[in-house]
């Protein structure tokens, strides 16, 4: 047995719907403006230019229920998002093949230092400081394909201390699914444990200590998140 001079850190597991086993996750992707009402929000033409992505750390997924305001900001913003978890990867995945390796969606935020990630943009710098922070995305329970099906269509939904906030529905995407999935392994080798944060419809914007983000997509049920 491999002998570590420190321990190990902790497996990152996520819980699973009906089941008592977890989900081990190997890394983060998240897509940038895959939504057209939202890329107009942020400033940006919708047209389909190619796809872009950042990582968020694998410790970053909290499926703690809460949300602990983070350090260093005055302005942190919530992304309602699907979250896609593999089970099976590889290089160059067609689009006619990449569900195959879903094992299950879930709910999730894609937590954002705003006023952060605004400065890094204006600079050209890397955006880990306003994505890539402690407990950045909070993620529900994973709802298995086996249970659910593939999900391309229903309604998401954000609301915060029960007033929308942001709406759309998952048939609105720039990107499908598939595509995400077929892209990433053309750039990445995509692996078992891989998370696809699938990005946000219209409406992000800030909360506060206090406040509730109560999130809804159709087919993976409801999950509400405290900030703290
Ligand atoms: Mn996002």
């Amino acid at each position: 047995m491999t002998k570590l001079v420190i321990d190990a850190p902790p497996l990152v597991a996520l819980p699973i719907a009906g089941s008592d086993e977890m989900f081990p996750v190997r890394r983060v992707y998240c897509i940038g403006r895959n939504y057209a009402a939202h890329a107009i929000e942020m400033g940006h033409d919708p047209d389909r230019e190619p796809p872009f992505f950042f990582q968020k750390n694998p410790c970053n997924l909290d499926s703690s229920g809460v949300f602990p305001y983070p350090s260093k900001t005055s302005d942190v913003h919530h992304e309602i998002e699907m979250a896609v978890m593999l089970k099976t990867g590889g290089n160059n995945i067609p689009v006619s093949d990449a569900l195959d390796h879903v094992f299950g969606y879930a709910l999730s935020l894609d937590m954002t230092r705003r006023d952060l990630q605004g400065e890094q943009k204006k600079m050209g710098r890397p955006w880990e400081i306003g994505k890539a922070f402690e407990r950045s995305a909070p993620v529900g329970i994973i709802y298995t394909v086996d249970a659910v099906g593939h999900l391309s269509t229903g309604r998401v939904e954000l609301k915060v201390n029960n007033e929308i906030r942001q709406e759309g529905d998952l048939n609105q995407m720039i990107w499908k699914v598939p595509e995400m999935i077929a892209y990433l392994s053309e750039y990445f080798e995509l692996a078992a444990g891989d998370v696809i944060l699938s990005g946000t419809p219209a409406g992000v914007g800030p909360v506060v200590r206090g406040d509730v983000m109560q999130m809804s997509i159709q087919g993976l049920g409801s999950l509400d998140i405290p900030v703290i």
